[in-house]
């Protein structure tokens, strides 16, 4: 048996008691980073778990041992180091195999940090589209291009890094539009939580204050 188990996005008190109780009883926690979970672990007093990274993919060999000790009968728990496995984390590559072969799947369900930014974002999230990271080089242009035509609101994640680079760029692309609504979740669950409201005519002076630690969301209303 396969669980996919979503873990907190920051706070602790968002582990939820099926999470802990399958975390206890599971043989194995399939994971992305072992100090990140082991951590979390010793953080719920589950002590002497075996853990397995994985990182998707490119990892062919550790698939297969995955898949073989599932095959086994074992029953192992699928994590990330935060939130929802498989979205933009690990996880795809090894539920879709476990399903080609009739393992049984159950999903312990959790925090997502898409979900929890759309959900405290003020905006209309009856319907959204979650574009997980914008690509860094290839398809960039015309994606941000497409946004001015965009009738869902839209989320996704970034970086520290490219924060302030993907605000100003978004300020240029939809300038045309200067009364659209911006939402930048910063730091969601945790003691710095922050939702940032501001719209495109103000996004590049809103880029400069904003503080450039921790993790983002950004939510964008609809065209
Ligand atoms: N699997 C995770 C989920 O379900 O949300 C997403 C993992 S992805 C590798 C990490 C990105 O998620 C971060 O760069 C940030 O954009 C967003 N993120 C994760 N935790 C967050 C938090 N507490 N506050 C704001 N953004 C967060």
């Amino acid at each position: 048996m396969l669980s996919i188990v979503s873990t907190p996005i920051g706070n602790l008190g968002d582990i939820t008691l099926r999470a802990i109780e399958t975390l206890k009883k599971c043989s194995t926690v399939v994971c992305e980073d072992t100090r990140v979970t082991g951590n979390l672990l010793k953080q719920l007093g589950i002590e002497k778990k075996e853990l397995q990274s994985f990182h998707g993919y490119s990892d062919e060999g550790k698939l297969s041992f995955i898949l073989g000790k599932l095959k086994r009968g074992d029953h192992l728990a699928l994590t990330t180091d935060a939130g929802t496995p498989g979205i933009s984390d690990p996880g795809f590559a090894l539920v879709s195999r476990a399903r080609e072969e009739n393992i049984p799947i159950e999903v312990i369900p959790g925090p997502s940090a898409f979900l929890t930014a759309l959900s405290g974002s003020g905006l209309p999230i009856n319907q959204f589209v979650y574009l997980g990271f914008l690509p860094i080089k290839k398809g960039r242009k015309i994606l941000l291009e497409s946004f001015l035509r965009e009738e869902r609101t839209v989320v996704f994640y970034e970086s520290v890094h490219r924060i302030e680079k993907t605000l100003n760029e978004l300020a240029q692309s939809l300038a045309s539009q200067p009364h659209r609504r911006i939402v930048i979740a910063r730091e969601l669950t945790k003691m710095h939580e922050e939702f940032i409201a501001t719209d495109i005519e103000n996004l590049t002076a809103t880029a400069q204050t904003l503080m450039k630690k921790g993790e983002f969301v950004i939510v964008m209303e609809a065209a």
